[in-house]
């Protein structure tokens, strides 16, 4: 196989550095469910869910069942996964087959599930989501003691694993007053399954920021995505943390994610001459440029042209001129040495200098999670120590 254009490594020694700190934080018996949507949030989730393994993890949840498939495929026997969002009614009988645990957030979907069970004879295994003011999915009051009645008449087919929610917004403490409010209401349905008598095996409600911020938002389960990858859910999820332990700065969560090129040439640009296309760099003096191999159709966002830098001997390197679809200029006339074929960082750490991610979203306005979740598949992940 030829050489793609650009490489992710991922540390698996960050990743147990991570997963053991929220452990920590989430104290004994309670289960990670590790989030895996968006290609592992773009660190390549055939790679990720072996190392997650390796860190201890044995759950993985996925947005769709398109993802669980991936998940499926890479993961050891003995873990489990559960998909939390788009599983399409001919997909049913596939989870319930193979054992995939699914979430359940509107009535109709019951006598489908219980249709799948009987017919394969096999026990499907759901999450009911419950709507507490995020209003995305989740069952409302009404449909809630119906939902009940059905798990508890049929409970020889369906086992009644979660009963979870989804908070919009626990990374910003401005939304607290909503996310009380969310729990609360979490609370009540939770007080109606006791009065059925009818207890869902798991709790789950909190993301990386309610686990890491909010002790009584952690159940029996917590669904960690964004922290697990070493990036702190907020600001305010941050400062929260620092608070509690009384520091000043903590380096508890280690970004687990580089991403690296490769000098493709070199070329010497006289003074008064224009980089690449169009005319928004002019060399102002004689310039020696390094040219790299990959573009915003590689997922390096064009809002870096003329404006971001990349890690190149350790030093902090300007790129020139508009990022192009497969290509991109740097400036490299103070770096004396710099040959064909030489390391480029582009996101992560060279000797002492970092280009972070939040560095990058700042520039381009992506969220964090938007530009991770935006790199291409493609880009070969490889797990390093
Ligand atoms: C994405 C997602 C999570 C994980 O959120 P983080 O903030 O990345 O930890 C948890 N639960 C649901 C339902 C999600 O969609």
């Amino acid at each position: 196989m030829v050489r793609h254009s650009s490489r992710i490594e991922l540390s698996q020694s960050s990743l147990t550095t991570n997963i053991n700190f929220i452990k920590k934080k989430i104290g004994k018996g309670v289960r990670i469910s590790s989030v895996v949507k968006a290609n592992a949030y773009g660190h390549g989730i055939t790679e990720f869910v072996k190392m997650a393994e390796k860190a201890g993890v044995s759950h993985f949840a996925t947005a769709s069942a398109f993802e669980a498939e991936e998940v499926m495929d890479a993961k050891s026997e003995n873990s489990e996964v559960m998909i939390m969002g788009i599983l399409y009614d001919e997909d049913i009988d596939w989870a319930v087959e193979n054992g995939i645990e699914f979430y359940v957030f509107n009535y109709a979907r019951l006598p489908l599930v219980l249709k799948s069970a009987q017919k394969l004879g096999k026990k499907a295994k759901v999450h009911i989501e419950v709507e507490t003011g995020a209003n995305r999915t989740g069952l409302t009051d009404k449909e809630f003691l119906p939902t009940l009645n059905f798990l508890k008449k049929h409970s020889e087919d369906i086992i009644f694993k979660g009963l979870c929610t989804h908070f919009g917004g626990a990374e910003n403490i401005s939304n607290q007053f909503k996310i009380n409010k969310q729990h609360d209401r979490y609370k009540n349905f939770l007080k109606k399954c006791k009065q059925k008598g009818m207890m869902p095996e798991v709790r789950h409600i909190a993301c990386s920021a309610a686990a890491l911020a909010y002790k009584d938002t952690v159940y029996d389960m917590v669904r960690i995505g964004v922290a697990q990858y070493g990036f702190w859910p907020s600001p305010d999820i941050y400062y929260m943390h620092l608070q509690e332990i009384g520091k000043q700065s903590d380096g508890a969560l280690k970004r687990i994610f580089t991403w690296k090129t490769d000098v493709m040439d070199i070329r010497d640009v006289d003074e008064g001459e224009f980089i690449g296309y169009g005319t928004s760099f002019q060399a102002v003096q004689d310039m020696k440029v390094a040219v790299m191999p990959l573009g915003y159709s590689n997922g390096y966002p064009r809002a870096q042209s003329n404006r971001g830098h990349v890690l190149i001997k350790g030093k902090k390197v300007p790129i020139v001129g508009l990022i192009n679809m497969n290509l991109f200029m740097v400036d490299v006339t103070n770096i004396p040495g710099v040959e064909l074929g030489e390391e480029v960082v582009l996101v992560g750490r060279q000797k002492n200098n970092t280009i972070n991610i939040s560095s990058f979203t700042q520039v381009t306005q992506l969220l964090n999670n938007e530009m991770l979740s935006r790199l291409p598949s493609a880009i070969p992940r490889k797990i390093v120590k």
